[in-house]
């Protein structure tokens, strides 16, 4: 667990709550004291009584100023630490030694209450100067172990009562800290419709929050785990795959259920999996893994480290935790991808949509500027489709679009871009490629696009139609898009008109 900035969890209110039984006990002895030196005591120690009364004051004052001045806890916390052991320190001093033992109470409960209300500093500072101010007084004592143990015991017992409220105090902060952490994470991740953001926001929190070796978060993609995010031993390592079978993360991914190891070198009785290291050599002893699942992503979340018994209880549930937020987050950002990505094609055909393909075509005119290379534009339209659609069917006609796309498709390159203009109109832009090049290219698409076989309702097949094409060059033949586009669809009027079934370059 990874240790939290020291700030004090609590608020005044809540300080001033838990020192209540102190201040209660504190009060009690005081006007022990007070009754003491009334009844019993020595006339020149009647004055006394004044240092009980001011002491009751002042832890009513204290009491009051906690809240009070909580925006200076700084200064108030040190005051207070240095007026409670003086006047402790005076009191040890002063007090007749049959009521030692007042002295120690106050000792212990004003331990108990500077280490809650400030910190294991002050605390010591406030048992240091009780002891230099009541060595002078001890010193006389320190001749047998009795009185040895009389002049420790209390400042012992503080130390211990201290360190508990502290320890305490610390482990609180840690849980608010993470639960802060996590608070943050979970809203700014949901917000976050970026898959490298939400991954970035991931790796910050698990660094903030937990202490770990190895941390990584892998989705399962077809028979393969990818790992999006994964750090081992200082470093981080890009996109790597792990399997499935037979590794922790294919266990957690194939089970869905939790998986915590606290120590690898004990045999780990899981179904098939081995062994599996990944990134660095070094061997993790302990392993957690989360299962992340949602609509759109299954996956795992994991954290490894090279000692044993690294991770507790706390941190699965932290890892969990984590885990749902980032899988709503992942889910999104994958399902934002597919809406926008579906809002740039045609649903028909699945080649980009008009306005789309215009996007594409202007960012590949200017890259085609700057490489100085050419852009080849192919206008293509389907002839007599009209008459096709009444003799055949819309359907038919459907099928035979989605057939002449993927004619298209085979004889493209990924960076070349296919459009919808209209109705059975195509447009492909092939950057990067001469007049003589596009026209191979509208050759072959006419050629894979005769050799389609399209069944009617009776399973007969019936012809294709045949294609026309036109094609401009850029920025040989225009330098701005829309005049390209202009030559490439009066090219493809000259092939209608020449009668249709050929390409005009
Ligand atoms: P031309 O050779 O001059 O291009 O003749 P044409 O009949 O193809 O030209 P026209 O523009 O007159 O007709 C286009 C036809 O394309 C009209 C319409 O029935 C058909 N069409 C447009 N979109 C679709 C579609 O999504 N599916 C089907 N099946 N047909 C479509
Ligand atoms: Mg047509
Ligand atoms: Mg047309």
């Amino acid at each position: 667990m990874k240790s939290a900035k020291p700030v004090n969890p609590f608020s005044p209110l809540e300080i001033r709550k838990f020192i209540l039984p102190v201040s209660l006990a504190a009060i009690l002895a005081l006007t022990g004291m007070i009754v003491e030196m009334f009844y019993l005591s020595a006339p020149a120690n009647k004055y006394l009584i004044y240092v009980g009364i001011a002491g009751i004051l002042y832890i009513f004052l204290c009491n009051i100023l906690l809240v009070r001045f909580s925006n200076i806890r700084f200064a108030y916390g040190i005051i207070n630490a240095l007026v409670t052991s003086i006047g402790l320190g005076y009191l040890a001093l002063n007090l007749p030694k049959d009521l030692a033992e007042i002295n120690h109470i106050l000792v212990v409960l004003g331990a108990i209450a500077i280490a809650t209300i400030s910190n294991r500093r002050y605390t010591y500072l406030f048992l240091a100067i009780i002891l230099a101010i009541s060595l002078p007084s001890g010193r006389t004592t320190l001749i047998n172990l009795n009185s040895v143990l009389d002049y420790f015991m209390p400042i012992m017992v503080s130390v211990v009562a201290m360190e508990v409220i502290v320890r305490l105090k610390e482990t609180a902060n840690q849980h608010i800290h993470r639960l802060e952490t996590i608070n943050k994470v979970s809203r700014q991740i949901m917000q976050s419709l970026d898959t490298k953001q939400t991954l970035a926001l991931l790796d910050a929190t698990i660094q903030d929050t937990l202490e770990a070796d190895t941390f990584f978060i892998g989705i399962l993609e077809e028979d393969k785990i990818n790992l999006k995010l994964f750090y081992d031993d200082g470093q981080y390592f890009d996109e790597i795959d792990a399997p499935v079978n037979g590794s922790l993360s294919g266990w957690v991914i194939k089970n869905q259920k939790e998986l915590f190891l606290p120590d690898l070198r004990e045999d780990v009785q899981l179904d098939d999996v081995e062994h599996f290291v990944m990134g660095t050599e070094k061997t993790s002893l302990s392993w957690v893994g989360v299962p992340l699942k949602a609509e759109n992503i299954t996956g795992v979340l994991a954290l490894a480290s090279y000692t044993a018994n690294a991770f507790d209880r706390a941190d699965l549930e932290l890892l969990s935790s984590l885990g749902q937020h980032v899988t709503l987050a992942l889910d999104n950002t994958i399902r934002h991808a597919q809406v926008e990505k579906q809002a740039q094609l045609d649903s028909l055909t699945n080649v980009y949509n008009h306005a789309y393909f215009l996007k594409r075509l202007a960012e590949q005119s200017e890259d085609s500027l700057i490489t100085r290379s050419p852009l080849s534009l192919i206008m293509l339209d389907v002839d007599h489709f009209k008459q096709y659609n009444d003799t055949y069917g819309h359907l038919v006609g459907d099928r035979v679009l989605q057939g002449l796309c993927a004619a298209i498709q085979q004889h493209i390159k990924q960076t070349d871009a296919v459009g919808r203009w209209g109705g059975e109109e195509f447009i492909i832009s092939l950057p990067g490629a001469n007049r003589n090049q596009a026209l191979q290219i509208a050759k072959r698409i006419s050629g894979t696009l005769k050799k389609l076989q399209v069944r009617d309702r009776d399973q007969q097949i019936i012809p294709i139609p045949t294609i026309s094409q036109g094609i401009a060059v850029f920025p040989k033949e225009a330098d701005e898009i829309y005049r390209l586009i202009d030559i490439a669809d009066k090219r493809l009027y000259t092939a209608k008109k020449r009668g249709r079934n050929q390409i005009e370059p």
